[in-house]
């Protein structure tokens, strides 16, 4: 009878083990890491987008400039070379104006090329980031579909246990159960053996009245930890 319930309070550790490890599943700190880190890493790609899109619309309005600037140039050329303005005092303010332009398209020029430059930069920052997301996006689903499937396994090991747990329950006597349940309100292990007169769920020695009864086969209590004490075998 004795082993009946060294086997219950086996099982019902097994079941703790795996009730354990289901709480473990469920609060799945690694896939929490990864899909904090995709949203950071999401953000970052959404802000990367609108740092190159301000410097698109900076190149564009810069090379819109130029073009202007370009158009100025060009007419200025024709009044100069058109022999319209005949005087030199005008032609050299003139002159120096188209030189004043030239300076502004260069300025404006290196200005767009900067823009153009920092855009190629934030397009390959922005690859980058979409590859890691992706990568991301496909490690969370493994770990989801891994979750899935370990949680189903640890669920059907617990429901068997449970099982089990109802056969042997079944088998004891009611009032050794009802021991074993008030004992296991304060311990979570409430059977312990004696070997070498010693109880093995405190290791204090059993008085010998307590060993002739347990060696006849009755069940005791260790006047010590209050576990049911028995000699292992019977
Ligand atoms: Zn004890």
């Amino acid at each position: 009878m004795v082993k009946y319930l060294f086997e219950l309070q086996e099982i019902e550790m097994n079941i703790l083990k795996k009730e354990r490890e289901l709480e473990g599943i469920d609060k799945a700190e690694e896939i929490k890491k990864y899909i904090m880190e995709d949203k950071k890493v999401r953000k970052h790609i959404e802000k990367i987008k609108c740092l190159k899109k301000k410097y698109k619309t900076e190149s564009k309005l810069l090379e819109d400039h130029i073009k202007d600037i370009e158009k100025t140039k060009e007419e200025m050329k024709k009044k100069l070379y058109g022999g319209e303005i005949k005087d030199s005092k005008g032609l050299e303010l003139l002159m120096e104006k188209e030189k004043r332009l030239e300076t502004s398209i260069d300025t404006y020029t290196e200005r767009m090329v900067e823009k153009i430059e920092s855009q190629e930069k934030v397009e390959m920052e922005l690859e980058k980031y979409v590859k890691k997301a992706k990568d991301m996006g496909a490690r969370i689903n493994e770990l989801l579909k891994e979750r899935k499937s370990k949680k189903e396994i640890v669920e059907e090991n617990l429901h068997n246990l449970e099982r089990e747990r109802e056969d042997i329950k079944r088998i004891i006597p009611k009032g050794n159960l009802e021991l074993y349940y008030t004992i296991k309100k304060k311990k979570v292990k409430p059977m312990a053996y004696a070997h070498n007169q010693i109880c093995s769920g405190c290791h204090m020695d059993l008085p010998i009245e307590i060993m002739e009864k347990i060696n006849k086969g009755n069940m005791k209590l260790c006047p010590n930890c209050r576990r049911i004490v028995v000699i292992l075998g019977q």
